[in-house]
């Protein structure tokens, strides 16, 4: 789709209706296109790779429900698996053998989990390992990189990526300092500092809670050894290594960064795809570990929606597509095409001023010289000029988060066309934030 047919009246409506009552007109801050300026389209459907909005544009979805759609939008056998869940009814408060089935799976793909818990949301997800942690060790400090997002409880709302990066909202009032008394912060691949912070907490520490691929200051691999070092130093200590595998479970190989990496985690924190775009939150770990969670044990933990049918259905339906022969190399090669097209869109107009990385079907732009390794280089990022790259990508008919610090997540529904459509897209949008950064030094 060209600049000129690019309307958005109906959107603009629409979004101008949604303020009146939601909040910011969102209900998750990201959303609302603060941090590139503008309003979001109010989109109206999915199907495969591509989303249409209430105007009728259709774009090449990059945004993936922010991790979930790993097969595209409305894959056939989960809408089956949906619709047939919800026929039998919406929620018990009771067991049910979807539950089950999608724990044994999650059991089948992580060696390092024997037992699950299923919550509604990621954070619930972490908020629960974290105490699970602090109730097994008997200690209670934790350590967290800066730049990594592991949901909105208090404890782990400092120093976070994304959502707050994007507003500049470092953590946020309303958090009291005691709740986030025992929260240390080290730097992402920084096993060093990571080692003396655990040094200065010695015989407190409770866990090392860690985004195996951080995906929350756009997307960071870890360096050669960092995962195995935490693994080491969480041993010394005593310490449980819990890895929040909320983006890259079932993402970067079924059975997650740890697979990729080989690196076991003590506790493993899983959400979104297990969910197949239904809310869905996970953690779990060895026997020895969660039976210290209730009713097996002390820690209290609970939810009334927790396992809920239609999302176990889904997640069901999912996994059984993910395993696949051959699912993730397939899903590698088109994200390595996407990554080598916007690499040359990037060479011809921005040169050496934008950084690349990317793990799998997870890839961020920076733009940015040189590596980005950890928070403080991922924020060295031209936000301006990323601003005027992502409205042109959008005015192109391409879909990605408006914010810098997100990840562009690529699903098997992606296909040689919408690759082809993002690359033309970009080469402009590449053009336009080139021709920002010649013309003065990024205000950030
Ligand atoms: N952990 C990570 C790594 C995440 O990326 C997110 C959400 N983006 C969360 C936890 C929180 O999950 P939710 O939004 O489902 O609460």
């Amino acid at each position: 789709m060209s600049p000129k047919t690019f309307v958005r009246k109906r959107s603009e409506a629409a979004f101008q209706r949604a303020r009146r009552v939601l909040v910011g007109g969102v209900n998750s801050p990201v959303r609302a296109f603060v941090a590139v300026g503008g309003t979001p389209p109010v989109m109206v459907r999915g199907r495969g790779a591509r989303i249409t909005d209430v105007d009728g544009n259709t774009y090449v979805d990059y945004v993936g429900g922010y991790g979930p759609a790993i097969l595209g939008h409305c894959p056939q056998a989960v809408v089956t698996a949906i619709s047939k869940a919800v026929h039998h009814g919406g929620s018990f408060g009771a067991p049910t053998e979807a539950e089950t089935r999608l724990a044994e799976m999650i059991v089948e793909a992580f060696a390092s989990i024997q037992k699950v818990r299923f919550t509604s949301s990621g954070t619930e997800a972490v908020m629960s390992a974290i105490r699970l942690a602090r109730g097994a060790t008997g200690r209670s400090k934790i350590i967290k990189c800066i730049g990594c997002y592991h949901g909105h409880s208090d404890a782990m709302l400092v120093s976070t990526g994304s959502g707050a990066t994007t507003l500049g909202v470092p953590s946020s009032p309303g958090v009291p300092a005691g709740a986030v008394a025992d929260t240390v912060l080290v730097p992402y691949n920084d096993l060093a500092a990571t080692a003396a912070a655990a040094e200065a907490v010695r015989g407190q520490l409770a866990a090392v809670l860690v985004e195996p691929v951080a995906g929350n200051m756009g997307v960071v691999p870890p360096v050669g050894g960092y995962l195995a070092g935490l693994r080491k130093l969480c041993d010394e200590h005593g310490a449980l290594l819990i890895f929040d595998e909320v983006i890259t479970g079932f993402r970067l190989a079924y059975g997650g960064a740890q697979e990729l990496y080989g690196v076991r985690a003590d506790v493993t924190t899983l959400g979104k795809i297990i969910g197949g775009g239904l809310p869905v939150g996970a953690f779990g770990g060895s026997d020895e570990i969660m039976k210290h969670l209730a009713p097996q044990g002390p820690v209290y933990q609970a939810g009334t929606l927790s396992g809920n049918p239609a999302a176990m259905a889904a997640g069901v339906a999912t996994l059984e597509m993910l395993r696949e022969k051959g699912f993730y190399q397939r899903l590698e090669q088109a994200s390595a095409s996407l990554e080598a097209g916007l690499r040359e869109a990037a060479g011809q107009a921005v040169g050496g001023k934008v950084s690349f990385n990317r793990v799998g079907s997870m890839l961020t732009c920076f733009f940015v010289c040189g590596p980005v390794v950890d928070y403080a280089s991922a924020t060295r990022t031209d936000t301006k000029a990323f601003a005027a790259y992502f409205h042109v990508m959008l005015r192109g008919g391409v879909y990605i988060a408006p914010s810098q610090y997100e990840a562009m997540f690529v699903s098997s529904a992606h296909g040689e066309d919408e690759i082809r459509r993002t690359v033309v897209a970009a080469a402009e949008a590449f053009a336009a934030a080139g021709g920002l950064m010649q013309r003065g030094a990024p205000d950030r």
